[in-house]
């Protein structure tokens, strides 16, 4: 399927019955400031009917563009999200303090909550591997690829204050 929109019909106010379905399309816009989703979300769903009103499990699968929080190299990778979320039924109201999902008439809209899981899912500090080195401070080289000159060539200030101190001394 091609659409977040799916209907339930067949299935609400059945406890017990479910509609398995497949859906894969893009998401676009599912971003953190490290990390976005590419390409399409594959998403195999459970909608199962239940006394409230419908209960949606399943995976979504995604390719994503990371990018090292140290280095900036982009990295593509896969994330795979478990979902488990209720879709409140006609009749059935959500506890007030909670941010929950309804049917809507004999639909449900799962663009929201994939978007919600994906989001959370992404990470939010990647990185190309675990002791990357990052770039320079100074004049931006990656320290992955070696070390810069900037270090060698400038003195440290604490140091040069020292100098400063000895210089005075008698010899
Ligand atoms: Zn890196
Ligand atoms: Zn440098």
């Amino acid at each position: 399927m091609h659409e977040f929109t799916v209907s339930v019909a067949e299935i609400l106010g059945r406890p017990g019955a479910y509609r398995d379905i497949h859906i894969s399309r893009s998401l676009p816009g599912v971003r953190t400031t490290l990390a976005r989703l590419e390409n399409d979300l594959e998403a195999r769903l459970r909608l199962e009917s239940v006394v409230e009103g419908v209960l949606v499990t399943g995976r979504a699968t995604g390719g994503v563009l990371l990018e090292c929080a140290r280095c900036l190299k982009e990295l593509p990778a896969q994330i795979h999200v478990d979902v488990c979320e209720l879709f409140y039924g006609p009749g059935h109201q959500p506890p007030a303090d909670e941010d929950a999902y309804s049917v809507r008439g004999i639909e449900l809209d799962l663009e929201p909550m994939l978007r919600d899981a994906v989001t959370l899912a992404l990470p939010l500090n990647p990185l190309c591997k675990e002791d990357c080195k990052g770039l320079c401070a100074r004049c931006g080289k990656d320290l992955n690829l070696g070390d810069c000159t900037c270090t060698e060539s400038e003195s440290d200030p604490r140091w040069a204050a020292l100098d400063a101190v000895r210089d005075k001394l008698p010899q």
